[in-house]
């Protein structure tokens, strides 16, 4: 499982014909680290570092010497901001409105038997593999005896709090869960609803389908969002019924103010990137819905709290000497999953120390902390007093 830096040329050439591109340009975007080679265990495989002729970043190609299989990218889903104004404008006459869920996008295909689960970034996730494996392994096998693995690909979301990735709670799913929101034949999802009936046929779980609303409908789309909202869940995405028109998503205040707050205790990473979309969104939020003084000051005092309470916490346990630190725990079969997935975060240049193991029914749970970045500019800055932007 690493990096391979000088591709061989059947590995090239299978890539330029799969992404319908000259051997040169593979060759190319390949020196410069777009198209970049990996392997598996036995499985060797190009990834997409960004997009190229129309293939969306985080698209693979897994290779064998004769044939090779395009794992289409997973599109970037376009936000609304006022659905007063998008759902009637982009819809063409009903919306399939679908939970959006909070966990991390997996793709996970058939190839020579295995069952591969790839990252949106398009990695294969050795602990993801593994893990979904024992949990469905057995119906997504049955799944493919009625669809053709070569060329249906299944996306949907890990949630869960036992994840390396992104942790929300879900009452529904508090470990670790895949939930199903599209199943691509080729390049194309099926209908939304054609999904669900096959995916229901092998016991396979998928996203809830929420509503199928008429497009003029805002008010019931606003139904929806604040059942949501009420409940702390993320929000939806909006699909047309035939996938005529892409889909688009929708998020809860809820999640936007809470993500400000998650993001803002590591606020050199996650906080910088989250501050001005979740402010966006709630600014555009307040115009949709008229604000007048009462609620903005409300919003005001929510928002600015969930900015700095956070922050300023960070700081003072870094001035105690602290350290900053996200802590989860993962479960492996044994020793040697387990130090796959490490040895495959320490390649992808991510700081990671297995704290403690303990062993239970299912294996061997690990205790983890991924070290953030934020503490080391911290400690400058408690060091210098000098800010690390101007
Ligand atoms: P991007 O904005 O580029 O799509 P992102 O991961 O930052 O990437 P999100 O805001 O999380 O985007 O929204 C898109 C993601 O939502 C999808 O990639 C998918 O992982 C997730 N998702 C959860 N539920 C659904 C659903 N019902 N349909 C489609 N995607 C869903
Ligand atoms: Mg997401």
């Amino acid at each position: 499982m690493t990096w391979i830096k000088n591709p061989e040329p059947w590995m090239v050439n299978l890539v330029a014909e799969k992404l319908g591109l000259d051997v040169e340009r593979v060759e190319t975007l390949a020196r410069h680290g777009t198209i970049r080679f990996r392997g598996y265990r036995d499985v060797v495989y190009a990834l997409l570092r960004r997009e190229i002729a129309g293939h969306p970043e985080g698209t693979v190609v897994l290779l064998e010497r004769n044939g090779a299989r395009l794992v289409p990218g997973y599109p970037p889903i376009q936000r609304m901001v006022l659905p007063t104004i998008a759902l009637p404008r982009h819809f063409i006459d009903k919306v399939v409105v679908e939970e959006k869920m909070n966990g991390y996008n997996v793709r996970l295909v058939m190839f020579h038997r295995k069952l591969l689960a790839v990252t949106r970034g398009g990695f294969i996730c050795p602990y993801t593999t593994a893990r979904l494996e024992r949990l469905i392994g057995g119906r997504v096998r049955e799944l493919f005896r009625e669809i053709d693995p070569e060329t249906y690909t299944i996306a949907g979301e890990v949630v869960g709090l036992e994840n390396p990735y992104t942790r929300y709670f879900y009452p529904e799913a508090p470990r670790f869960d895949y939930f199903v929101f599209d199943l691509f034949h080729e390049l194309k999802p099926l209908p939304p609803l054609e999904r669900n009936e096959l995916l229901e046929k092998y016991g396979l779980k998928h996203v809830r389908l929420l509503g199928v609303i008429d497009k003029n409908d805002v008010e019931m789309f606003k139904q929806i969002v604040a059942e949501l909202d009420r409940e702390g869940r993320e929000g939806v995405v909006a699909k047309d019924p035939e996938y005529r028109v892409p889909p688009l998503k929708y998020t809860t205040s809820a999640v936007n103010i809470g993500d400000v707050r998650y993001g803002m205790r590591f606020f050199m990473e996650e906080g910088r990137s989250f501050l001005f979309s979740r402010l966006l969104r709630e600014l555009f939020r307040a115009y949709e819905e008229g604000f007048g003084d009462a609620q903005l000051e409300k919003l005001a005092l929510e928002f600015g709290r969930a900015a700095t309470e956070p922050a300023l916490e960070s700081i003072r346990k870094v001035a105690m000497g602290d350290m900053l630190y996200e802590e989860f725990e993962l479960v492996f079969a044994d020793e040697v999953e387990l130090e796959e997935f490490t040895s495959y975060m320490a390649e992808l240049g991510v700081d990671i120390v297995v704290v403690s193991t303990s062993r239970e029914d299912e294996g061997l749970r690990a205790r983890m902390r991924k070290i953030k970045d934020t503490w080391i500019q911290l400690r400058k800055v408690l060091d210098t007093g000098l800010s690390p932007v101007d």
